[in-house]
């Protein structure tokens, strides 16, 4: 039996071509700030894989990267406010421009615990550039560098995020039907 993904969403919130428009433009403003600098881009997985692939290509900067992993929501869609780093950099962030790359900020809870962690290793800077905001959500103060686009108050996939592991390859950020969380909580 054949399975169309695209039949799981109820509409698209932020098209193919916005992205790509968007993420030019954080690019260039980054290149811009950051002139005469390197950056150290610290992904974190694995929803921001996508649009940093994008991003750093739309930086004319020297840029090297790396990675982080923190517990996320599972398959639930709340967040339990306790963070855990299941990897850590591989590079030493001392002295370096640190970039924060991350797919969207929520309560806030995540980059708030991230972004002390990273300051007590002491790199030259720490900003964060994050694609989403969700303001209406947040419970712990985040100061945001660059942010792509303020979205209202709905679970997003697509672009690099995803549902229980889903549709993180969707060229788009898009909204599912309430039928697809519906089936997966029995
Ligand atoms: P926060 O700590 O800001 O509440 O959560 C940030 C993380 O929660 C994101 O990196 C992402 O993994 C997950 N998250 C928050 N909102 C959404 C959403 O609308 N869609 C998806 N797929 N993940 C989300």
């Amino acid at each position: 039996m054949s399975y169309n993904m695209m039949e799981d969403v109820e509409r698209i919130l932020i098209s193919e071509a916005e992205l790509a428009q968007r993420v030019k433009e954080l690019g260039a403003q980054i290149t811009a700030d950051y002139t005469g600098k390197e950056i150290l881009m610290i992904g974190i997985l694995r929803g921001a894989v996508l649009f940093m692939s994008d991003l750093m290509r739309a930086i004319s900067l020297p840029v090297s990267l790396d990675f982080m992993a923190v517990s996320s929501y599972g398959v639930s869609t709340t967040s339990s406010g306790v963070v855990r780093i299941m990897k850590d950099l591989d590079e030493n962030a001392e002295n370096k421009h640190v970039l924060i790359v991350e797919d969207i900020i929520d309560s806030g809870l995540t980059l708030n615990y991230l972004v002390d962690n990273l300051k007590s290793r002491r790199p030259a800077s720490v900003k964060i550039c994050t694609l989403l905001s969700k303001p209406d959500r947040r419970k712990a103060e985040v100061q945001i560098a660059y942010n792509g686009f303020t979205i209202p108050d709905y679970f997003v996939v697509g672009y690099g995020l995803d549902f229980a592991e889903k549709y993180r390859n969707f060229p788009f950020i898009g909204v599912l039907k309430p039928s697809v969380y519906q089936s997966a909580k029995q």
